[in-house]
């Protein structure tokens, strides 16, 4: 059964929210950096821990119609207005260095970092190799390989940044090609070697000769993010087709592995996205997934207006209320949890702490 609040993340998720112009001022800064299709939205904490990236129409002009939520600001408080009903809510501003270029390079380190939340994640790559049609990084940036100094230099200063400062780090992007598959592996160990005390995670595709779990380990990575994004073959086939061709068999294969190298105490997780696929296909999924010791994460899709699938819906309340509901009896089954289990980092996944110690703060 889901608190007040709870309730309240999904329906933003769904509908978004409305910052009436003289909310706006009131922020110091731009409200979000809409850096990704999933991080379009602001970013808030509502009651003592559900954190919500709720859209807004500035960047999902193709769904958010008129929502019937909308921030209200009043003395230093920011709230929720919903349903006759407010909600304090704690509004996340973008990090300092939003505006702020390199050393190194001389560009803007949000174009090599963000911050989410407490966690800052870099892209190495920029595009992709592969071209997933509800992702929007194929559409919108070209192939190439940054500068591994100003990627460094923008943890660096993501993780001192006095807004809003990383705790930890993720490292994603798109998927390089097989020549810069060495180009990656070095990258990830310089990350990890130059930051000792900080976790370090790898979301990644893992296609064959990439990704090396045992070496990834050893040279210090946290865990790994392998994203199996929708179980459907036949939808997987269409509308990922680079992925698809990775075989159903090497993800599993690779996750199964992965937990035996890094355990499976949350330190592996796989995204899957909600409302793409029929909700039957979604919970084989997170059970196939669940079975091997890995935490699905529940990823509820957001069309992107710089994809092909900018004119799907987003999944109804309805239907991540039941997808969320079958599946934490399913991860019960299996000792698992719906990841992230990093609190924070729950901002724009269908999750929510259960009050164990399993779900913390970095
Ligand atoms: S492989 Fe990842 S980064 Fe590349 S298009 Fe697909 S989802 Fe986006």
């Amino acid at each position: 059964m889901l608190t007040n609040v709870q309730s309240l993340k999904i329906q933003l998720m769904e509908e978004g929210i409305h910052i009436p112009e003289g909310v706006r001022e009131a922020v110091s800064g731009p409200v979000t950096l809409a850096d990704y299709a999933s991080t379009s939205g602001i970013t808030m904490m509502l009651g003592e821990d559900v954190w919500v990236n709720a859209p807004i129409v500035d960047f999902n002009s193709n769904f958010v119609k008129d929502p019937p939520h909308r921030l209200v600001h009043q003395g230093n408080f920011f709230f929720v207005e919903s349903g006759g009903k407010r909600h304090e809510a704690k509004l996340l501003p973008v990090p300092s260095y939003h505006d702020k270029h390199t050393t190194s390079t001389g560009e803007l380190y949000i174009w090599h970092a963000i911050t989410h939340a407490d966690r800052v994640r870099i892209s190495p790559i920029g595009g992709c190799a592969m071209a997933c049609q509800f992702c929007d990084i194929p559409y919108v940036a070209k192939y190439r390989k940054k500068s591994v100094e100003a990627l460094v230099e923008s943890i660096r200063t993501a993780l001192n940044d006095p807004g809003l400062p990383a705790r930890h780090v993720l490292i994603s992007g798109g998927t390089p090609k097989p020549e810069d598959y060495g180009w990656q592996n070095a990258m990830y160990e310089t990350v990890v070697n130059t930051f000792p005390h900080v976790k370090v995670d790898v979301m990644m595709v893992p296609m064959p000769g990439l990704l090396d779990p045992e070496h990834l380990k050893s040279v210090g990575v946290y865990g790994l993010s392998i994203n199996i994004e929708i179980f459907n073959v036949a939808l997987a086939r269409r509308i990922m087709m680079s992925k698809w061709k990775a075989s159903r068999k090497t993800y599993f294969d690779f996750i199964e592995k992965t937990v035996k190298v890094f355990g499976g105490d949350g330190r592996v997780r796989s995204l899957i996205l909600v409302g793409i696929e029929p909700v039957e296909d979604t919970l084989q999924g997170v059970e196939a997934l669940a079975q091997l010791g890995c935490d699905p994460v529940l990823s509820p899709f957001r069309p992107d207006p710089a994809t092909p699938m900018r004119n799907h819906r987003p999944p109804s309340m309805e239907t991540l209320i039941r997808v969320y509901e079958k599946s934490v009896e399913i991860v019960e089954r299996y000792g698992v949890k719906l990841g992230p289990r990093c609190i924070p980092c729950q901002h724009n996944t269908l999750t929510f702490p259960d009050g164990s110690s399993a779900y913390c703060y970095s």
